[in-house]
């Protein structure tokens, strides 16, 4: 018998169950009906794409990437192990009949590792019959070549690629923008505004909101740039666009009553300024790099900004001296988020300026936000985003603008949780208490025309003594009992008992319906 497993969510994984899965769909549901407001409609890319997009796209450099993803080879079903030296001759076959049908990536590096191996191969058959023929009769060199020649193999088939590496997403903005090269989107009325939920993946270390399988829900607003354009104009259209989607976001928390909510903003220029204020910042940080953390001093050299982000106590009164990326700012960088400022303005929705806040991911300019929200402890930002010009050019398309935004939606529904918002109406509105097996047909016939008129019922599968069916429809949280005894299912006169005060009442069909919607309503 196989050994006894307890089975167990994967850490950093977790289930959701009822009743906070109501709330989850409530959350989502809203975010529907607020984002469609706004004129967004939904996409649904998949789960895992190229490893690569994700490389490119968010960036090598970042932690992410680095070392957060979870990777795979894709690899074609049915290539013999090669490390089984009987399957040898089947695995030298099958890559080159893969190579051929390009079931195996068709890769310069592949196709040399290939044929490297037949050759490796070959000698190893040709020592192997030379052992079993007895044509050598003991002695060292040649056994200790069929061994090298083994390990050769074996070595070289390491090196083969069998599949495309793939990658879980780490997030979703990538994949919005190869969607929208792949359907040639570009062609479609600009702006096209998306929006999407799902889990994304990441690697870290599991804490309270943090988790390795989480939630986002996120939007975009992708607008080629027509051949021309991008000039002084766009600088004001591009900001009335960032204050839109903020805008967006601050309505969909209000309409959930997210407690505690902070957006903070700022700029992080262009590919004009930000590089010349980085080089004045490294300069300033070399100046104090031994009073700096280990973090920190690396940072100096491999990305500057990064040290903003600092939460180390002792760097805090350095870096308020240093100097701030709003003093360096091109013209059309400053101007735009002057404008971005006063749009948020015109639209009522407060925000505190953070010269400090610099995101994470290597494609974002100019506008960047994030948002804070109460009960989180340290992991308190409920939502990130910025414009990220350039990156569908980056990943193959033409030039393009974006901005968006992703909400860790885990987060959201810890802080509603946190603020006692996470009662969600649960258990039943009628239990139907039947008992006599002449009434079976008219309880499962009541059951079929509550629900039909959307009503949660439960409808017990064997009768019941009364006292036990009343008692059960109370755990269950149920509103109403629907007393159904042999003389109610004759006369067509039901009983309802309202559980909370014990009341009850007799009714027709068509009367019950009635009560119970007047009710629901009430
Ligand atoms: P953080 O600084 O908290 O790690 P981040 O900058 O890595 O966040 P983004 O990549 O911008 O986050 O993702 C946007 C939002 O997704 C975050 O603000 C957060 O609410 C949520 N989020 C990110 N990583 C996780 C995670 N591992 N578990 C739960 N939520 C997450
Ligand atoms: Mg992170």
């Amino acid at each position: 018998m196989a050994e006894k497993r307890k089975f167990q969510a994967i850490k950093g994984t977790r289930d959701l169950l009822p009743p906070e899965t109501e709330l989850w769909n409530q959350v989502e549901q809203t975010a529907r009906e607020v984002f469609s407001t706004y004129g967004f409609g939904e996409i649904r890319p998949p789960i895992f794409e190229p490893t690569e997009l994700f490389a490119r796209a968010v960036g090598g450099e970042t932690d992410i990437v680095s070392k957060e993803m979870y990777s795979f080879e894709d690899r074609p079903a049915g290539i013999p192990d090669p490390r089984r030296f009987m399957e040898l001759g089947d695995y030298v076959l099958a890559i080159e009949e893969g190579i051929r049908k390009e079931t195996i990536p068709s890769t310069p590096s592949n196709r040399d590792s290939v044929r490297t191996f037949r050759s490796k191969f070959d000698e190893f058959v040709k020592v192997s019959s030379m052992l079993k023929t007895g044509f050598h009769s003991g002695g060292d060199p040649i056994p200790r070549a069929y061994g090298a020649l083994l390990m050769e193999c074996i070595y070289f088939a390491q090196t083969i690629q069998l599949g495309e590496m793939l990658s879980l997403r780490p997030e979703a903005t990538a994949s919005v923008c190869r969607a929208y090269i792949e359907h040639g989107m570009h062609a479609l009325p600009q702006p096209v505004k998306l929006y999407y939920t799902g889990p994304m993946f990441r690697r870290e270390r599991p804490q309270k909101g943090r988790y390795r399988q989480f939630y986002q829900i996120g939007a975009e607003v992708l607008e080629a740039i027509q051949p021309g354009h991008g000039g002084a104009k766009d600088i004001f259209k591009d900001a009335a666009t960032d204050a839109e989607v903020i805008e967006m976001v601050m309505e969909f928390f209000a309409r959930l009553e997210l407690q505690g909510v902070q957006l903070e903003i700022n700029s992080i220029g262009c590919r004009e300024c930000r590089p010349k204020y980085v080089e004045v910042l490294r300069a300033e940080l070399l100046k104090v790099k031994d009073r700096l953390g280990p973090d920190s001093q690396r940072r100096i050299d491999t990305n500057p900004l990064r040290v903003l982000d600092s939460k180390l106590e002792s760097e805090q009164e350095i870096i308020a001296k240093l100097p701030r990326i709003s003093e360096h700012l091109c013209v059309d960088c400053a101007k735009q988020y002057e404008e971005v400022k006063r749009q948020l303005g015109l639209r009522s929705v407060a925000y505190k300026e953070n010269w400090r806040l610099v995101r994470g991911l290597d494609y974002y300019m100019r506008t960047t936000f994030e948002i804070t929200a109460k009960g989180l402890g340290s992991q308190n930002a409920v939502c990130g985003g910025g414009r990220y010009d350039g990156l569908v050019e980056l990943l193959g398309g033409q030039p393009t603008k974006g901005i968006g935004f992703a909400i860790g939606e885990d987060r959201l529904i810890l802080s509603l949780q946190e603020a006692g918002k996470g009662n969600v109406a649960k258990g039943r509105d009628v239990y139907i208490a039947w008992l006599g097996e002449k009434t079976l047909a008219t309880a499962i016939h009541a059951a079929k025309t509550l629900r039909a008129a959307g009503f949660r019922v439960e409808l017990p599968p064997v009768e019941q003594k009364f006292g036990k069916a009343l008692g059960q429809a109370d755990r269950i949280g149920s509103r109403y009992a629907l007393i159904l005894g042999e003389d109610e299912a004759a006369s067509g006169q039901w009983t309802l008992k309202t559980l909370a005060d014990g009341t009850q009442a007799k009714y027709t069909e068509a009367q019950l319906l009635e009560f119970l919607m007047k009710a629901k309503v009430s």
